[in-house]
């Protein structure tokens, strides 16, 4: 039997919600049960990619090509399952797809209304697909008391009346305030929050309280008695020093067995395994050492933009037991002033993914320091070679607007497995990049096929141009060579420099397939490179 957790959030957002998720089924997995976490997000937009990442951070690509919530890439980073373009829906899509229906007359003679068509299409993208899987988490975006999110918590209560009963279950996230001047937690926002929640019908099963201090026993009591839960429901959720301790923490403050206990599974219910967690915890905890890598980028105000990023290097520090310490430098600054006091002292440069015209010309003139480029990161890094070292001053992308030496250039055609995708300049921008898991052909004997280990990988793509092949020749004979291409040779994957200490390019996002236990060899090369630096600074 399917059971299902499903995760609201209250009193204010960014409590941590996807994290609390995801670390949940982390440790029914660590019992041996097969979970899959989905999100529910409220916003009207088809999908988050043409979303600003000041808006909504980071834009998390899957292996089958879809832009999602970034949440999803926490579910992955805890769980190891691959997310999937059905494991996030957003109200967009699902106006989408029912107006599609109205359209064709699939609901002839009906009128379409929020209740059912719109709570049914969120049943049944719930419901759907979830045999394999022991528990299923669902995460409802937002806070409860907004407007949009009516829709999903109506349909999420029609699904507990549905199931099987002690099949569904509902957990709370809150916040408890401290006021320094009563010198007390406060309850009541999460009192007010939760009967909100039983206002539409949903009494939560379990309160997950994010504290920055221990809930004293009384305030337990309180929060128990006001908000229908039993005393032991009552978890508290303190701030941590990092992600990745979440699931220990929880697991000691007993949120697992209670969960079970919920659903009535708390006899026989098999021991679980954190001996993993425990060891990234230490690892994470007590590093031998130290790395700083300046991270060139132009959302560098907005954290979450870059947050498979900053976990993939987090990786790359525990595979080689280092702290790794970021130094953010908006690309911008560069444009007006000399990179080198701002890089000199750090042992590796990054240069991530980005769109648009604002901060490039200051990336590129990073790249001629840098070590690594993903994506928009090693266009940047072949105009700048283009530019300073083959002597084609005029070497530019087309997405900043026509040039005479478009180095990077917009794709225009490209194969996916046996089908080829084409596009126009001037088309739609939404859902139509060269997206998600492609593979590519690395050279025998480079640096990167050494790192790799490999001659073949597949990772994540999420970009519109590409290099210029017409001017490989020229490059390689400059020494950055094109040691990765697809598998039909038409499209530069990977950038090097042979005589350079560690300097790669990627087309694609290695950042979206790192994990905790399973650290992306480029990001434990990189770091383990800045390692070697850090010894020589
Ligand atoms: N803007 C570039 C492109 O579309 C790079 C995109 C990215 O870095 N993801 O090709």
């Amino acid at each position: 039997m399917t059971r299902y957790i499903f995760i609201t959030g209250g009193v204010v957002s960014s409590l941590g919600k996807g994290i609390a998720s995801a670390a949940l089924g982390a440790l029914l997995q660590s019992r041996g049960y097969k979970v899959r976490l989905r999100k529910l997000d409220p916003y009207l937009n088809v999908d988050p990619g043409t979303m600003s990442p000041y808006q909504h951070g980071e834009v998390f690509v899957t292996d089958d090509g879809a832009e999602t919530d970034l949440d999803l890439g926490n579910y992955e980073r805890f769980t190891g399952r691959a997310a999937q373009r059905n494991d996030n829906i957003t109200t967009g899509r699902i106006y989408m797809d029912i107006l599609t229906k109205e359209r064709r007359g699939d609901y002839l003679g009906a009128t379409i209304q929020v209740i059912p068509h719109v709570t049914n299409a969120i049943k049944d993208f719930v419901l759907a697909g979830n045999e394999d899987y022991d528990f299923v988490l669902v995460e409802v975006g937002g806070t409860v008391g907004d407007i949009e999110s009516l829709p999903f918590l109506e349909a999420i209560r029609q699904v507990g009346q549905e199931q099987k009963r002690g099949s569904v279950i509902y957990i709370h996230l809150t916040l408890l305030p401290y006021i320094p001047s009563a010198g007390e937690l406060k309850t009541k926002p999460t009192q007010h929050s939760v009967a909100e929640l039983r206002s539409i019908g949903i009494q939560p099963d379990i309160l997950l309280c994010r504290t920055d201090r221990p809930i004293p026993v009384e305030e337990r009591r309180k929060l128990a008695l006001f908000c229908n839960v039993r005393p032991t429901a009552v978890i508290e959720a303190r701030d941590l020093g990092s992600i990745y301790d979440v699931p220990l923490a929880y697991h000691a403050e007993g949120l697992d067995d209670e969960v079970l206990a919920a659903f009535g599974m708390e006899e026989g219910a098999r021991e679980p395994d954190v001996s993993g967690w425990k060891s990234i915890s230490e690892r994470i905890h007590a590093p031998e050492g130290e790395v700083t890598i300046a991270v060139v980028g132009k959302y560098t105000g907005m954290k979450d933009a870059y947050k498979s990023l900053i976990e993939a290097l987090t990786h790359g520090g525990i595979a080689n037991r280092v702290k790794v310490n970021l130094d953010w430098i908006e690309s911008e600054v560069f444009e007006k002033e000399d990179p080198s006091p701002f890089l000199e002292h750090v042992h590796g440069i990054l240069v991530p993914g980005g769109f648009g015209i604002r901060g490039a010309e200051g990336k590129i003139r990073a790249a001629r320091f840098a070590r690594e480029g993903i994506c928009f990161g090693m266009q940047m890094a072949v105009i700048e070679a283009a530019r300073s070292l083959a002597g084609v001053a005029a070497a530019n992308s087309t997405e900043f607007g026509p040039t005479t030496e478009p180095v990077v250039g917009l794709m225009t055609e490209w194969m996916k497995g046996n089908e080829l995708e084409t596009r126009a300049a001037g088309g739609d921008l939404g859902g139509t990049m060269r997206l998600g898991a492609y593979a590519s052909t690395l050279a025998r004997g480079s640096r990167i096929a050494t790192i790799y280990g490999a001659t073949t990988i597949s990772e994540r793509h999420r970009h519109r141009f590409e290099v210029n092949m017409g001017y490989r020749q020229m490059l390689e004979a400059k020494g950055l060579k094109f040691a990765g291409l697809s598998p039909d040779g038409l499209l530069p994957e990977t950038v090097e420099y042979e005589d350079h200490p560690w300097f790669i390019g990627v087309q694609y996002h290695p950042e979206l397939k790192s994990r905790p236990f399973e650290p992306h060899p480029l990001f434990a090369s990189f770091i383990d490179a800045a390692k070697t630096q850090s010894r020589l600074v």
